[in-house]
């Protein structure tokens, strides 16, 4: 039943004269919807937005392995969320969602309970079970402070190569394990490579530097299991070419400190080890008391509509893939779209019009494989090289919030390397 009926009923309900929608999770999908509802013209004073999230500020994802390399500054890929849009009917709450209670309408944070008569859930995915030790430093690349926490560490490699430890020792030291052969983690080895290595992984000194010795393990007998076939070959070619050592068919039986565990009884010694094993449901899905799939992400109807909960929407990484017509990713496009029909079926739902069902329309894939370099998947054209990364790095400025953002980024993008491209013909010396 949804606010209108239980208002021309004459039930009671709370905040009458207003739907309150709270969103939960300020990433992709939580942001967007935020900006459908603001943009769709809801009559108002009947409706409020209320945007939950455990920090401040909106996070770029898809730029993190820039601010890896430190090709950007950390703050040109957020955005405070208070800042984002200046309607009096957006209100943002910065809160740990610790529950949800779906037969009270109330969502429990660390800063009090907020009630609800729309709820959209976009809380996104975390890390699956790591199998390790508790001893055993993992690095994880999936938010900011992961991503300078993984630079500092990594940092002191690049430092000269002189070093009084053992060989077994350091070489221990300058071995990076990335688990998982995804986006993300190929993604990562290559941007390592290209960080600590220049264009090469050979093992051996480059210009005074330590080299990394950067392993790629993934345990299906291929590459980005979740994507098409177009990008493997290029991408597989790529991780050879730079000298990433790529361990298909292998799993990770057990992490401990400075040791991974493979299977076949096989042991690989490294300092470094990088999780990028695949995401799952968040533990708070598992209190909701409604459908998950093997992963704990929530099976939604094809309206993205929880079952049973026609006010209660989700999308994101927080969803099953199984509801829909067509493989749906987890992806910042995919919620991206998925954010523009929960807003319209909100909508619909407060205006007692039938719901809209998802479909995805894939636009393409980019993965970028270190420098200023990427392999693309657009329409059925492959791209590779430079030209891929513009692609990609256009998109996003279109995409990313804030002018301060666009323009750290536009600078990044185009300005500083024509600003090298100068200095080189000048035979200046480049930045360090
Ligand atoms: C390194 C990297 C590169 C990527 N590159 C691309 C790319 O190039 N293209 C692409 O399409 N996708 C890319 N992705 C994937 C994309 O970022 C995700 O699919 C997308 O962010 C999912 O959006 P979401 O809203 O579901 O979740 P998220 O964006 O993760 O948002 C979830 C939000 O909820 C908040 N939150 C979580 N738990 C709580 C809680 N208990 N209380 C309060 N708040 C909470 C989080 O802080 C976060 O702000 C990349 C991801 C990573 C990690």
């Amino acid at each position: 039943m949804d606010v209108r009926t239980l208002r021309a009923r004459g039930e009671e309900l709370r905040n009458v004269g207003s739907s309150k929608i709270v969103i939960l999770g300020g990433g992709f999908g939580g942001i967007y919807v935020a900006q459908h509802l603001l943009s769709c013209c809801l009559p108002p004073k009947q409706w409020e937005v209320n945007l939950i999230n455990c920090n401040p500020h909106f996070e770029f994802k898809p730029l993190l392995p820039d601010v890896l390399a430190g090709r950007l500054p950390p703050k040109c890929i957020t955005t405070r969320l208070d800042s984002l849009w200046t309607s009096e009917n957006y209100h943002v709450r910065v809160a740990v969602v610790t529950g949800v209670d779906l037969k009270k309408h109330i969502v429990k944070t660390t800063g009090g309970n907020v009630d609800y008569d729309y709820l959209v859930i976009a809380l996104g995915a975390a890390p699956g079970v790591v199998p390790a030790d508790r001893g055993a430093r993992l690095f994880f690349c999936e938010s900011l402070d992961d991503c300078l926490r993984l630079r500092e560490h990594v940092l002191p490699l690049m430092a000269t190569s002189t070093t009084k430890l053992p060989k077994r020792t350091d070489r221990k030291r300058r071995t990076i394990a990335v688990i998982g052969a995804g986006p993300t983690g190929i993604e990562v080895a290559c941007e390592l490579t290209h960080m600590l290595n220049g264009q090469g992984n050979r093992g051996e000194t480059t210009g005074g530097r330590a080299t990394a010795d950067i392993v790629l393990i993934e345990s299906s007998s291929h590459i980005l299991s979740t994507w098409g076939r177009g990008l493997r070959k290029p991408a597989e070619d790529t991780l050879k070419h730079v000298g990433v050592r790529l361990l298909t068919g292998t799993t990770v039986k057990r992490i401990a400190k400075g040791v991974i565990r493979l299977n076949g009884g096989r042991i690989l010694r490294a300092d470094t080890v990088i999780w990028s094993g695949g995401l799952r449901g968040l533990p708070l899905y598992r209190s909701l008391g409604t459908p998950l799939d093997a992963d704990d992400r929530i099976r939604v109807m094809p309206t993205l509509r929880l079952p049973g909960h026609p006010n209660v929407f989700a999308l994101g990484d927080a969803v099953s893939t199984g509801a829909f017509s067509t493989p749906v990713p987890q992806s910042a496009q995919a919620a991206h779209q998925q954010a523009g029909l929960v807003a319209d079926n909100i909508r619909n739902s407060i205006e007692e019009r039938p719901l809209r069902t998802f479909h995805y329309r894939e636009l393409g894939v980019v993965l970028p494989i270190g420098g200023r370099r990427a392999i693309a998947s657009i329409m059925g054209f492959t791209l590779n090289g430079h030209t891929a990364w513009v692609l990609e790095k256009a998109l996003f400025l279109a995409r990313i919030p804030g002018l301060t953002n666009k323009l750290s980024l536009l600078d990044a993008v185009a300005l500083e390397p024509l600003a090298d491209r100068g200095r080189r013909r000048l035979g200046w010396p480049q930045p360090a």
